[in-house]
This record gives structure tokens, C-alpha cells and sequence, in this order.
């Protein structure tokens, strides 16, 4: 099971490892915490970004090899997890108990958006709640911009998965995030996600590996 606090950030933290399970056969379930409506709040009315991303994102998970089957909406609002964390801790708790995943992606929680912190401790709240025993992946994804200066990113940061036969796949499924790579009608204030560094942030995406922390809770 993956949670992604953004549509899009399913793509961009663990879209290589998802190629590979399904490559492999296995499950997957992906969860998106909000709609993502925000990204471009001074350029388009969040009603309509809330469609437009939810449209984006099932095209994605396609190229991840899911279907509508396999995503779940949450649709708290974007840039506000927190504020919600009761109700959204309870709606994750339901999911585990049905799914009761071997294996989660979620959120690195060190130097992140505010929603991602929040997925994080929400998810860490709920596999407490359920009593899972399960193998955490906590993928970085605004992190990566200040890397260098955080030694303790390559300390705990130290599974990798190789990333290297579905790169095309991936950088695929990120082209359907239409809204956030490219400029709507040209443009030139609606900012992309290859904006960010000059292109630098989105690269750490499509390196050979993607990084992960792994916690295996039984071990604990
Ligand atoms: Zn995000």
C-alpha cells in the first residue's frame, strides 16, 4: 500500500518500486490523503484543480499498471492533513484492517510539506492503532532539495531500489500529472515541478534508485 499526500507524489517517491511489483505481480493499493487542489490556488479555482488532478492521477496509476480499483481518495484539503488528523487517522486505520498490506510506502518525514509530515505520522498512528506488522519505505520527496546539507538523509536513507529497467515508465506516469508539468495554456506564472532548482529537484527522481528509510516494525 502506498500513501501519497499529493496526486503525484505516488509517482515521484516509490512510481519505480510500483512498476516493480507490478512487474512481479504483486497487490497494490495507493491512497491519496488530499485532492491536491492547492498546487495552483492563484491561478485556478480549486474546484476545478480538484478534478483535474484526480483525472491526472487515475491516468498515472494506469501507467503504473493500477486501476481505479486499486486507488482510494481520502479528499481531505490540500496544505490542511493536519487540521484533519482524527478523521484521517480513523479512514487509514479502515484501509489497513482491509488490506492488512506486508509492505507500505509512505512519507520521510524530515525537512518536508507540512501534508507529508502529516501522511507520516498519520500512517505510523494508524499501524499502531490496527497493530500491523508490516515493512515501512518512507520515500523523500521535498527533502531532496536540501540534501547535501542534511547528513542524516544518506545516514537513514539507506535502501535503495533499482529504478533503472521502468525509468521510462515512470517518467511517463509523471507526464499525465499534466497540471504539474506543464504550463497551463502556456502560461508563463504557472510554475512546474521542473521549474524547482532549474530542473535539478525533479532529476533526483529519475536517478538508477530510488532511496528509501525502511523500518520492519516486527523487528522493533
Ligand atoms: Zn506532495
Amino acid at each position: 500500500m502506498a500513501f501519497a499526500p499529493h496526486p503525484d507524489d505516488e509517482t515521484l517517491g516509490c512510481g519505480g518500486a510500483i512498476l516493480q511489483k507490478r512487474r512481479s505481480g504483486a497487490e497494490m493499493q495507493i491512497v491519496f490523503m488530499t485532492d491536491g487542489a492547492a498546487s495552483h490556488a492563484h491561478l485556478i479555482s480549486h474546484a476545478e484543480m480538484r478534478l483535474m488532478r484526480q483525472r491526472e492521477a487515475l491516468e498515472a496509476v494506469e501507467v503504473l499498471g493500477l486501476g481505479p480499483a486499486h486507488v482510494s481518495w481520502l479528499d481531505f484539503p490540500d496544505g490542511e492533513l493536519s487540521l484533519w488528523r482524527a478523521q484521517a487517522v480513523i479512514r487509514v486505520s479502515r484501509l489497513l484492517q482491509r488490506h492488512r498490506p506486508e509492505q507500505i510506502f509512505l512519507p520521510y518525514a524530515r525537512g518536508e510539506h507540512s501534508d507529508h509530515v502529516a501522511t507520516h505520522s498519520i500512517v505510523y498512528e494508524a499501524i499502531d492503532r490496527v497493530g500491523l506488522a508490516a515493512t515501512l519505505l518512507e520515500y523523500p520527496v521535498w527533502s531532496w532539495r536540501h540534501w547535501r546539507t542534511a547528513g542524516r538523509f544518506l545516514r537513514e536513507l539507506r535502501t535503495s531500489v533499482a529504478i533503472h529497467e521502468v525509468l521510462a515508465q515512470k517518467r511517463a506516469a509523471l507526464e499525465r500529472h499534466v497540471s504539474q508539468v506543464r504550463r497551463r495554456n502556456g502560461d508563463p506564472c504557472w510554475r512546474t515541478l521542473g521549474d524547482i532548482d532549474q530542473g535539478e529537484f525533479l532529476a533526483c527522481f529519475f536517478q538508477d534508485y530510488e532511496y528509501y528509510r525502511r523500518v520492519d516494525l516486527w523487528k522493533v
